[in-house]
């Protein structure tokens, strides 16, 4: 079942070591499937080499397995929490990327400095908190999903598709797995280049509202006129 959709799954996670965005096994990628609602999402431990299409495992929003032989990634429930509350996100991915989780391990969070940021983040990727003790023995997955929701109570998921939890590393969002992937791409390449800028100068301003709006808004959103999808 889902072929398709495990094929993305499994290509998403292929991408992980591509970018470069992981060593070993540190990261997944997951998307949930519009017509059923499961989720696909890679097998626990398993070398990215080593993946194939009948790794993947499929399971419904409450984390009963509807497919697959293989343990799912232990941070499915993580993947799950922010599903069920946003409908909008397809496409979940998690990767420790070393800049990205550099500002994670600094509580810090990726501030829009400069235009490569604001063409795909609408304002600062946020940097949250350290699960409590209790949180962590309670269901540390499930409680870091719910810390993620909660984060995004009042905010655009898709508009800032990125988040640091401290001490940790980087969960980001899309309308696909494929785009998740792209998102923590970008996030870690924007991290890398925050903290050059920030060592070169260590008292930086994020850039001025309109120029982020210009650059967020002409990607993005119903008047979006870059790439060629629509003529000027
Ligand atoms: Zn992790």
């Amino acid at each position: 079942m889902l072929l398709e959709t495990k094929q993305k799954v499994l290509k998403a996670n292929q991408l992980l070591p591509k970018y470069d965005l992981v060593k070993f096994t540190w990261g997944n990628v997951s998307q949930r499937d519009l017509d059923t609602n499961y989720i696909v999402i890679k097998p626990s431990g398993v070398n990215y080499e080593d993946l194939t299409i009948d790794h993947m495992v499929v399971l419904d929003l409450d984390g009963n397995i509807i497919e697959g032989k293989l343990n799912p990634s232990s941070d499915t429930k993580t993947h799950l929490e922010v599903y069920k509350a946003f409908p909008l996100v397809l496409g979940i991915c998690h990767v420790h990327s070393t800049y990205a989780t550099a500002y994670a391990q600094a509580g810090k969070p990726i501030r829009s400095l400069g235009t490569t940021h604001a063409d795909y983040f609408y304002g600062d990727v946020m940097c949250v908190r350290v699960l409590t003790k209790e949180e962590i023995e309670e269901d540390y997955e499930k409680n870091t999903g719910k810390l993620i929701v909660e984060s995004f109570k009042h905010k655009d998921i898709l508009a800032t598709p990125g988040i640091l939890l401290q001490g940790h590393g980087v969960f980001t969002f899309g309308k696909s797995a494929d785009e998740s992937v792209h998102n923590a791409v970008v996030i870690e390449e924007v991290a890398k280049m925050n903290s050059i800028t920030e060592s070169i100068n260590p008292d930086v301003k994020p850039i001025p509202q309109y120029l982020m709006d210009k650059h967020y808004l002409r990607k993005h959103g119903k008047n979006a006129y870059y790439g060629q999808g629509k003529k000027k």
